[in-house]
């Protein structure tokens, strides 16, 4: 069995700033600061994170467990009128050719599509409502299980597990994400990545994350396919090293070697390290 985890802001919808907007609106709430969203990345991060540094930089101070509380909740009510908002302003879209992908991937029996995402439970199912994706999802991983995002993809395969009565591998675990976190995230877990660059990710550090696959969105099915070994690759690519060709160059050098540009960079990165510790720098 194949587990495929989504995100949801940047690779299933965009939700035209609702988030931040209902963010806003709480901090505001709270603190008397408006607009605090526009002073850091919400990008990649989890709820429970951005959160924490919102209240932080409006109110000067950690939230305590009680006050970040009131905060998730506050947010909580604000979030569907300001998803409402993005829907009638025509700026809430679903990424191109995503509901595809999940209407084929939904048919197989070999696959189980669920959510690796940093909303909150309740967060992530308002925000998803408008595109009707959210029958897609039997279970998933949320913000409100971890503020790292790994540990949230890991709870999302061990939800697979229970559903599945049996244990899955990681090398079947397959993460779908826009920023280069979502990279790191399922990385560090063990899991297969792929990433879109029409989300909400930085292309440049998306373009070094070491993605097995990087690609437009969905427009194109087949190189997910190939990925996800559910379809073999022509040109003899091993699947795990697949990076979706920007020339045959790139094809036969990623096929070799198994290493991707992040692996190379790490490694540079510990050899100056070594360097520097050996002359007592
Ligand atoms: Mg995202």
């Amino acid at each position: 069995m194949k587990i495929v985890l989504f995100d949801i802001d940047g690779t299933l919808i965009k939700a035209g700033g609702a988030g931040a907007r209902g963010l806003n609106k709480a901090v505001k709430e709270m603190c008397g600061v408006d607009k605090i969203c526009d002073k850091f990345s919400l990008q990649g991060a989890t709820d429970k994170e951005n959160f924490a540094v919102a209240f932080k930089h409006a109110c000067g101070k950690k939230p305590t467990v009680k006050q970040f509380r009131e905060l998730e909740l506050k947010y909580l009510g604000f979030l569907p009128a300001e998803v409402k908002r993005s829907l009638k302003s025509g700026n809430y879209s679903k990424l191109n050719g995503v509901e595809k992908l999940l209407v084929m991937l939904s048919k197989r029996k070999d696959v189980m599509v669920g959510l690796g995402t940093g909303n909150l439970k309740e967060g992530a199912l308002v925000k998803l409502e408008p595109s009707g994706f959210n029958k897609y999802f039997a279970f998933g991983g949320y913000g409100c299980d971890s503020h790292i995002r790994s540990k949230v993809l890991m709870k999302a395969v061990e939800r697979a597990e229970k559903l599945l009565k049996a244990k899955i591998r990681p090398a079947d675990v397959y993460v779908v994400g826009d920023t280069h976190l979502d990279v790191a995230a399922a990385k560090d877990a063990g899991y297969h990545s792929a990433a879109v660059l029409d989300g909400f990710g930085d292309e440049r550090l998306v373009s070094r994350s070491g993605a097995e696959l990087i690609v437009r969105n969905f427009g194109d099915l087949y190189p997910w396919l190939i990925w996800l070994g559910l379809e073999k690759d022509s040109k003899g690519v091993r699947r795990g090293t697949y990076i979706c060709p920007d020339s045959p160059i790139e094809h036969a050098h990623y096929g070799r070697t198994g290493m991707d540009v992040k692996d190379i960079d790490d490694g540079i990165l510990a050899l100056r390290e070594m360097k520097r510790k050996a002359v007592g720098e």
